[in-house]
């Protein structure tokens, strides 16, 4: 019988890499719900060429404007942000692609965690902001957990299976491991004079030299935020402890992680840096399935380099790994104040350098706070991007 799915943030760029790795296998999968914000005509777009049951646009306005493009067809357009927690936690569904981008992609997420779905797991935000509370209600919901970062599906790959079932749950040290690497490509600044660094535009942070992706995570790997929110991510995907996680700067993008053994054996995973791998990794898991990515022609490859990143360049990534072992009102004020600060940085408010001084600010000003309820944590968020749009606006006049 053909698995049913539900992608939040179609409209994205994992959104339609997902698309493309579907439209390769219409036998094994069908298409149930796509979501997205507020981008109409490629909602019409993705309606028209892969005709789901259910189309939901969570302003409202986009979702008339939708219906009004699609006149008489298959898809059934709905409105809303109840509506996107409601196609994800749809009993008709098998697997949740979750891609919508930053905090809003929390509840619809949360959604299909309850209703206890197979969960693609690529808004690494939701994760970051509700830690050990949306690990919590993975094993209370029977929820399954599949990482789409391509740094933690590599991870996923290379680790035994008593780690990978249930997620989040197992003994590391126990299963042999000594350390997870999580490589990163330094973003396009990596060799900028950091005089330079204040100066740099919107265009230029978000010209990644390896990977094409949405505006928000590309500036996030530029300021290696990215690889910050990366490093909680995989504390809590695969419950390491501090020693057991370490980053290592990998320009080429070629390996996407690596897993060190107590043996001395460390086991990486290699390849294009393509989304569409991790993807139909986690859409066949454990099957292996088609992606339409080339392998890698390891007579083309040029050398592969390694270095450590460096905190005067990327301010950010220390940041978020003190914010990792300080406690979930870390991450949670943290990634709150980086939305903010890259939103404003996007619209031209705010220099690049900007962007590590607001969160720092922000970090330093939040009480410290035990979250123990998902309503706690969205009022502390909604703390943080208060402390971080006053920052901002004070930088900015
Ligand atoms: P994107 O900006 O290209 O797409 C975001 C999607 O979310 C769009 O469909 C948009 O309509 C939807 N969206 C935005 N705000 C929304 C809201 N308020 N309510 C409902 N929907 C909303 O982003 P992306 O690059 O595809 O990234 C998506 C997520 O995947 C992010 O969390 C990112 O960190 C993660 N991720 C992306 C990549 C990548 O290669 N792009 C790699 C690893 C992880
Ligand atoms: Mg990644």
């Amino acid at each position: 019988m053909k698995q049913r799915i539900t992608i939040l943030g179609a409209t994205g760029s994992i959104g339609q890499s997902t698309l493309a790795v579907l439209a390769q296998h219409p036998e094994q999968y069908e298409l149930f719900a796509v979501t997205a914000n507020g981008n109409v005509d490629d909602m019409a777009t993705i309606c028209r060429n892969h005709r789901p049951r259910y189309a939901v646009m969570a302003n409202p306005q986009a979702a008339q404007q939708l219906q009004q493009q699609l006149g008489a067809c298959a898809t059934t357009v709905l409105a809303g942000d109840e509506q996107v927690a409601a196609v994800a936690a749809a009993a008709d569904v098998d697997i949740v692609m979750a891609a919508i981008v930053g905090a809003a992609g929390l509840l619809p997420t949360m959604a299909a965690v309850q209703a206890g779905k197979r969960i693609l797991l690529a808004n690494k935000e939701a994760l970051v902001m509700s830690g050990q509370l949306f690990m919590d209600a993975v094993s209370r919901y029977h929820a399954e957990l599949l990482p789409i970062d391509s740094e933690h599906n590599a991870i996923f790959q290379c680790l035994p299976e008593s780690i990978q079932q249930p997620l989040g749950h197992s003994d590391l040290a126990a299963a042999g491991v000594h350390q997870i690497l999580l490589t990163g490509s330094g973003g396009p600044f990596r060799e900028l004079p950091l005089a330079e660094l204040s100066e740099q535009t919107p265009t230029a942070a978000c010209n990644h030299p390896n990977w094409s992706m949405g505006q928000k995570i590309s500036v996030d790997s530029a300021t290696m935020l990215n690889k910050g929110l990366e490093y909680i991510e995989a504390r809590w995907l695969f419950n390491c402890q501090k020693e057991q996680l370490q980053v290592v700067v990998h320009p080429q993008s070629v390996i996407h992680s690596m897993v060190s053994y107590q043996d001395g054996s460390v086991i990486a995973q290699l390849g294009q840096p393509d989304m569409r791998t991790p993807i139909a990794y986690a859409l066949g898991y454990p099957n292996r399935i088609p992606s339409g990515v080339e392998p890698l022609d390891f007579l083309q490859l040029g050398a592969l380099t390694f270095m450590p990143a460096d905190p005067q360049r990327y301010p950010c990534l220390h940041l978020a790994i003190e914010a990792c072992w300080a406690g979930q009102w870390a991450t949670t004020s943290l990634n709150a104040a980086n939305e903010v600060a890259v939103a404003a940085f996007l619209a031209g408010q705010i220099s690049f350098t900007t962007i590590a001084e607001t969160c720092d600010a922000v970090l330093q000003k939040m009480p410290t706070k035990n979250l123990t309820s998902i309503e706690e944590l969205l009022a502390y968020d909604n703390h943080a991007r208060l402390l971080a749009q006053q920052y901002v606006e004070r930088v900015a006049s």
